[in-house]
This record gives C-alpha cells, structure tokens and sequence, in this order.
C-alpha cells in the first residue's frame, strides 16, 4: 500500500482494517460504520475462472487485497461524509451487496442528490490525491480501466454528467477547489 494511502487515512480519522468486504455469503461492506476493509472477496468456479454462482460444485472464494485507488475511494467517501454518516455502513449512500439467495440492501439514509454529489466529490478528491502522491490510478478486479488520473477524471466527468446531469459535478468541482484554496486537503 502506498504510504500516502495510511495518512490520509490517520488526517482524516478513519481505521483501516485487514477485513475482507463482499457479498455471496460473505454479506460485507467495504465500510461498515467503523473501519475501510482493505481486501475483498472475488469468486471462482472448479476451472479457476471468475465466476458469480457461488454454490455451485468446485467453486472457491478467495481474498485480494483492495487496489490503493479503491481504498483511496473510501478514505474520499469518509472524508466528505457527515459526522452522522460516518458511524453507518457504507456511510449510508445505499447500496447493494449481491447474495447467493437474496442480495443485502442497504438503504440509503441521505437524499439523492447529496449521496450523488459525494460520489463525484470522492471521485474528484481521489484525482487530486493520487496525482498529488502519485498513488497507481487502477481500481481492483474489473474495475480497473484507468491507466492515468487525466483519464480517470475524463471518464468520470462524462458519465456523471451523462446520468446525473451536470449541475452535480460541478457543484462538487466547486467545492474541491474550495477546499483545495482553503488548503484543507494537502
Ligand atoms: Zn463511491
């Protein structure tokens, strides 16, 4: 892990762990109200392919450790979090855990608009954060498709503005170069 990863980390107040997040059978979030997992489960069938059906014969999980820009991520979700936020799980944006019955919902407990906004606000501190420290831009597993923080930023910018209009990134890109002018975020 990049040594930029753990302080921030400490600047912001949130605990790292060496727990493994997923769903399947595993039902865990990446942040559960306490600490930032930092691996995470993926699923394999008896030939050792990728696969998503755990219960059938042969299949295995095993653990990866969560790519720095991931946990980077995390650290950007915690930091622009309320306080209230920060003591539930995914810091009560919603989200789903995929099950091998039933999929775990966790229902979001902020408005749409400002768990948008703190998605594009976590994005963006993660683009001004890993080109700062120079932390690897790859996400884990199939999520990785950034080979620069230029390019990530290029991506995000389109497909926020394309689903959730453009008035949300820019209300979080104000709000980066605010706290960026503030020197809130070396
Ligand atoms: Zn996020």
């Amino acid at each position: 892990m990049h040594p930029a990863i753990q302080i921030l980390a400490d600047k912001y107040g949130v605990k790292l762990s060496n727990r493994v997040c997923g769903g399947y059978d595993l039902q865990e979030p990446c942040f559960n109200g306490k600490d930032i997992a930092t691996r995470e489960i993926r699923l394999f069938d008896a030939m050792g392919e990728k696969t998503y059906c755990f219960g059938r014969e042969g299949a295995y999980r095993q653990a990866f450790p969560l790519s720095d820009h991931d946990i980077l991520h995390e650290i950007a979700h915690y930091a622009v979090a309320s306080k209230e936020q920060r003591m539930l799980p995914e810091y009560g944006l919603g989200s789903i855990l995929p099950g091998i019955f039933d999929d775990s919902i966790l229902l979001a407990t902020i408005n749409e608009e400002e768990a948008d906004i703190q998605e594009a606000l976590a994005q963006l501190l993660c683009c001004y954060w890993g080109e700062k420290y120079n932390i690897n831009p790859s996400l884990s597993g199939s999520k990785g498709y950034a080979s620069t923080w230029d390019e990530y930023l290029l991506k995000k910018a389109v497909e926020n503005i394309a689903s959730r209009g453009s008035d949300i990134f820019w209300k979080a890109l104000i709000y980066v170069r605010k706290l960026m002018d503030e020197g809130n975020l070396d």
